[in-house]
């Protein structure tokens, strides 16, 4: 097993078991619930603004380790970033996971980890629910969004 793959379910079962972020905001200014039918992963993302700075976001629901642990780092990852930031570090991210082109993954710090995901394509959208689900919250609609 390589260091990278060790390195990857180490990081997943941590913030599995330990996620962050993990509780209700009540009131916050955008919020939005997802659903991966494909696996049955269900989250729900909070997000308060500051203009046009994330001021905090944070996350409930259930769902398996990936998705749980990438919702985890997602708020961490764009936690007091500007929306267009957190925007570009998801198109790489989604790159990265889906192993399309080179994903400037150098750009994107820990999320990283998830490379490994690009091997397992069932898991893909297990690792971007949240992401989907950030970007339905912040265009404020109030369907859920979805992975299909
Ligand atoms: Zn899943």
């Amino acid at each position: 097993m390589s260091d990278l793959r060790e390195l990857y379910q180490q990081v997943i079962l941590d913030h599995n078991k330990k996620p962050r972020n993990f509780r209700a905001m009540d009131p916050c200014d955008h919020e939005a619930d997802g659903f991966n039918p494909l696996c049955g992963d269900k989250v729900h993302i909070y997000v308060e603004l500051d203009g046009d700075r994330i001021a905090d976001v944070s996350f409930q629901g259930e769902g398996c380790a990936i998705s749980t642990a990438a919702a985890s780092m997602m708020t961490q990852a764009i936690k007091g970033k500007t929306v267009e930031e957190a925007k570009t570090i998801f198109d790489i991210y989604q790159h990265m996971v889906m192993g399309e082109g080179n994903a400037e993954i150098e750009q994107i710090g820990k999320l990283a980890i998830f490379e490994g995901v690009r091997e397992f394509p069932m898991r893909v959208k297990c690792a971007t629910l949240a992401w989907h689900t950030f970007k339905a919250a912040l265009e404020g609609g109030n369907d859920a969004a979805t992975t299909e």
